[in-house]
């Protein structure tokens, strides 16, 4: 059994065949999906995503605003995600942090509002899902200022930093996870830091429908193919594709008290 901890089920890309998607999931041995419901907020992501959870009892939501998204960020959804929380399926806030890559949103406004919902996720006690892009030093600082002494911890989900955010977030209590990117040519540097890592800390994800993993690279990703990237962290880190599918099961376990 394995778990996946970052996917986005809810999106239009799964519309014609989610039903097939969740099932190959559950035939290939995936317990749990933590499908994270923010990707397209003006189209009702997090509803979409809380109205999955309720009706896969295997399936887990998160609510938060994207960096890409920060520029719409309003009272509105402030008190969406607040609201929200109080629904047992959402396990955590996210994904809110920065990417500094695309720089869809403003710097500035990507900062506030993942400010605004560090101090949010904080008062709720509820873990945090960082999407951190080309934003290495200016994630750990926000992190250190807002989210030091949380009681909660969180994930730093596709990992694409370096070394040093990598142990700057463990300090901080947020696991690391990895994704399809681990299994791309280029990724070396990423495989150096996976080999490095305290295996306490290591978690596997898809970040579905995006960065399919080879074989399956170029194509919609999904649940299932979560099994590839353990394959790689295994074959990186000389362990076993069940030692792997075990410790990160039991990481997402503890950091969600399941
Ligand atoms: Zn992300
Ligand atoms: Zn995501």
């Amino acid at each position: 059994m394995i778990i996946d901890s970052h996917a986005h089920l809810e999106m239009e890309r799964f519309d014609e065949d989610r039903e097939n998607v969740i099932k190959r999931a559950v035939d290939s041995g995936i317990e749990i999906i933590l499908s994270v419901g923010n990707a397209e907020p003006e189209k009702g992501s997090m509803e979409k995503a809380i109205e999955l959870s309720e009706k896969y009892d295997f399936i887990y939501t998160s609510v938060g605003i994207h960096p890409h998204d920060a520029k719409i960020f309003n009272d509105k959804y402030l008190h969406k995600i607040i609201d929200y929380c109080d629904n047992p399926n959402v396990i955590a806030i996210g994904e809110i942090g920065l990417d500094f890559y695309y720089d869809l949103s403003p710097r500035d406004a990507q900062r506030g509002v993942f400010r605004d919902l560090l101090i949010m996720a904080k008062e709720k006690k509820k873990p945090i899902i960082i999407h951190s892009r080309d934003a290495n030093r200016e994630t750990e600082e926000i992190l250190k200022e807002y989210y030091k002494d949380n009681e909660v911890g969180g994930i730093l989900h596709c990992f694409s930093g370096d070394l040093k955010l990598a142990e700057e977030g463990i300090n901080l209590g947020l696991y690391i996870s990895f994704s399809g990117v681990i299994t791309f040519k280029k990724a070396e540097d990423l495989r150096d830091i996976a080999r490095k890592l305290d295996r306490k800390w290591i978690l596997v994800e898809t970040d579905s429908p995006y960065l399919a993993p080879h074989p399956y690279r170029g194509k919609r990703n999904e649940p299932s193919y979560v099994i590839e990237v353990a394959k790689k962290l295994a074959e990186v880190r000389g362990e076993s594709f069940e030692e792997v599918a075990k410790y990160t099961s039991l990481n997402f376990r503890k950091l969600f008290k399941m």
